[in-house]
């Protein structure tokens, strides 16, 4: 019987880690299918505290994992399918594999949210992307014209990031006004070879015909015109939607999906605790993400002390 199984191992999950760990609690952690997490795609994270000259989101993750395995964590390849509730504990199961513990923090982070339209589906990975620090460089969208998709901080860390690489890049956003912190706006906004294109949404990717990313038709949401811009990828950061779907009917999630928090990092079923950005939908940080896995850990321990 485990004491704690930690699902997840972004900035929540390996913090949360950590902190079990260091009170001999001996956590399992599963990493699901992203080890590491969505800071792992990142490119340099300027904000986390104690970084002066920033880090890169997979290194920050590899030393944080690192720092929880110091202290006795089991950081385990393992995909989380379901969960079970038994006398004062619970059954997982794990990659087809039962796994019974005592409590359970549930730190499995959020996923790119997508457009929805038939034509991005059908193009996915073949010059449709969610990741430019994953994809950015691949010779099939260098020294071409680029579209990134979105107004908030990602999609302008997108637009920035592929400058590099891109002849040119357009910043397609629905509004005329970017949503992102004021400093990566303004940074996107002094970039010469990044072009805003405001109050526009993507009708369709083309070309599907040709298999392959040849341009976007864009509608703008004012006057309902529609024009068409060559380019040769499209980076989607349009923002994210929690990965809770496995917990539904079991744990308390609101209308979009969130958990839905008790008393701090508790749920409604005493024992699981939640972290990160499966619960918040608010600050959405690194460094709160981290907060919450050690908040989580904490709730865990003290609960694992009333049960003896
Ligand atoms: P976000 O802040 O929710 O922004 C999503 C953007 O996509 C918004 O501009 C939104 O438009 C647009 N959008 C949403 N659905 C759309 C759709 N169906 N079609 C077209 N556009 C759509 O998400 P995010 O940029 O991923 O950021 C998430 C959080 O992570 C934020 O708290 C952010 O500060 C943080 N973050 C921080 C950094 C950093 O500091 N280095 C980097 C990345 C992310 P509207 O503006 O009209 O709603």
């Amino acid at each position: 019987m485990e004491n704690v199984v930690i699902i997840g191992t972004g900035c929540a999950g390996l913090t949360a880690a950590l902190y079990t760990a260091r009170a001999n609690l001996n956590p399992l952690v599963l990493t699901g299918t992203m080890p590491g997490g969505l800071l792992t795609t990142t490119s340099t994270v300027e904000n986390f505290p104690g970084w002066p000259e920033g880090i890169n989101g997979y290194d920050l993750m590899a030393k944080l994992q690192q720092q929880a395995e110091r202290f006795g964590a089991r950081v385990q390849f393992g995909t989380f399918e379901s969960i079970e509730t038994l006398p004062q504990s619970f059954r997982l199961t794990v990659d087809g594999e039962p796994v019974e513990t005592r409590t359970v923090i549930i730190a499995t982070g959020a996923s790119h949210r997508h457009l929805g339209i038939p034509s991005e589906a059908k193009l996915d990975k073949k010059g449709v992307t969610y990741c430019a620090t994953c994809d950015g460089a691949l010779p099939m969208f260098r020294n071409k014209p680029l579209v990134v998709v979105g107004g908030g901080d990602s999609a302008c860390e997108e637009a920035t990031y592929l400058t590099r690489f891109a002849s040119q890049v357009f910043l397609v956003h629905r509004r005329d006004q970017l949503r992102a912190s004021k400093i990566m706006a303004e940074r996107l906004l002094k970039t010469p070879k990044i072009t805003p294109v405001w109050d526009s949404v993507v009708a369709e990717i083309l070309d599907v015909a040709q298999d392959k990313v040849t341009g976007v038709r864009l509608r703008n949401v004012k006057t309902g015109a529609e024009q068409t811009l060559e380019c040769a990828g499209v980076f989607v950061a349009i923002g994210h939607a929690p990965n809770t779907s496995l917990f539904k009917g079991f744990i308390d999630l609101d209308e979009n999906g969130y958990i839905v928090p008790r008393k701090g990092a508790a749920t409604n079923v005493p024992g699981i605790f939640a972290a990160g950005d499966c619960v918040d939908h608010v600050y959405r940080q690194a460094i709160t993400a981290a907060g919450m896995g050690c908040a989580a850990a904490i709730e865990a321990e003290r609960y694992l002390a009333a049960l003896t």
